[in-house]
């Protein structure tokens, strides 16, 4: 679903991405963790090419997404992308900010992205907010329609990075149980977070960065349980 081939960002004299290549089957759960500032959303962000590698491949669903043949925005809208800051649209209600993409790029018509959307609302738990503002909601139910938000467009593949960490602990668990359930429904998906519980859970591979290099890839038995990269025990020691 995601082939990342030798992928290099700069940033000036900074090296952002080293060398970075990740495959993603479909289905797939794949957790990235590692220190701050180690390229965890600039891989992410490369994906959908809101950053553009300088060096390297990324192909999604067969396409690359770097080549001028692609229609970026076409690509895009098979990735359903969940941000720290829930990036609603504050003058719309709940309803409207799940109806609005799907019917505008997908030309899905209104009775039924109302009814898909009140269908995901009711899944992430606040179907009783659909009429309301986003700034009526708490952090918890904001980042939930955010997450609601990108299955109404019916993605291939949706990217996380760190949806839970601009949230008070007490509304992380919600989140948390509506990325699960996404996840139990078979969705492909790329998770920056360090919520090692839910990586645990739900993860085929763990990806551990450092410096903007891929250090470790594991399953989530092996990279807890026997992590071999010093920085990487270092790592697990300080979170866990
Ligand atoms: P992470 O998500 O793991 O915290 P980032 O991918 O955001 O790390 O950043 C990786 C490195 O690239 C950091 O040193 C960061 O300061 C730098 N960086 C990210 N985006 C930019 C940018 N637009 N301009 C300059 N430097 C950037
Ligand atoms: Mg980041």
């Amino acid at each position: 679903m995601i082939r990342i081939s030798h992928a290099w960002k700069f940033f000036g004299e900074l090296t952002a991405l080293n060398d970075v290549s990740l495959d993603v089957m479909p289905g797939e759960k794949v957790v990235i963790c590692g220190p701050s500032g180690s390229g965890k959303s600039t891989l992410l962000r490369s994906i959908n090419r809101l950053e553009t590698v300088d060096k390297g491949s990324i192909i999604v669903d067969g396409q690359d997404v770097n080549s001028p043949d692609n229609d970026i925005n076409k690509i895009r809208q098979e990735l359903g992308m969940v941000f720290q800051s829930f990036n609603l649209f504050p003058h719309k209600t709940v309803l409207q900010n799940l109806t609005m993409a799907p019917m505008r790029l997908r030309k899905i018509p209104r009775a039924e992205a109302e009814n898909r959307a009140l269908e995901l609302l009711k899944k992430v738990g606040i179907s009783d907010k659909a009429n309301v503002f986003p700034a009526m909601l708490s952090g918890g139910q904001q980042q939930r329609v955010a997450i609601a938000r990108a299955p109404a467009m019916n993605p291939k593949i949706m990217l996380f990075d760190e949806p839970t960490s601009a949230l008070d602990p007490e509304m992380i668990g919600e989140v948390l149980d509506v990325m699960v359930t996404l996840a139990r429904e078979g969705m492909t998906m790329v998770c920056v977070t360090h919520e090692m519980g839910f990586a645990r859970e739900v993860a085929d591979r763990i990806i551990f960065m450092d410096h903007g290099q891929v250090l470790e890839e594991n399953a989530p038995q092996e990279f807890f349980g026997a992590p071999k990269h010093p920085r990487l025990q270092k790592f697990l020691n300080q979170i866990l």
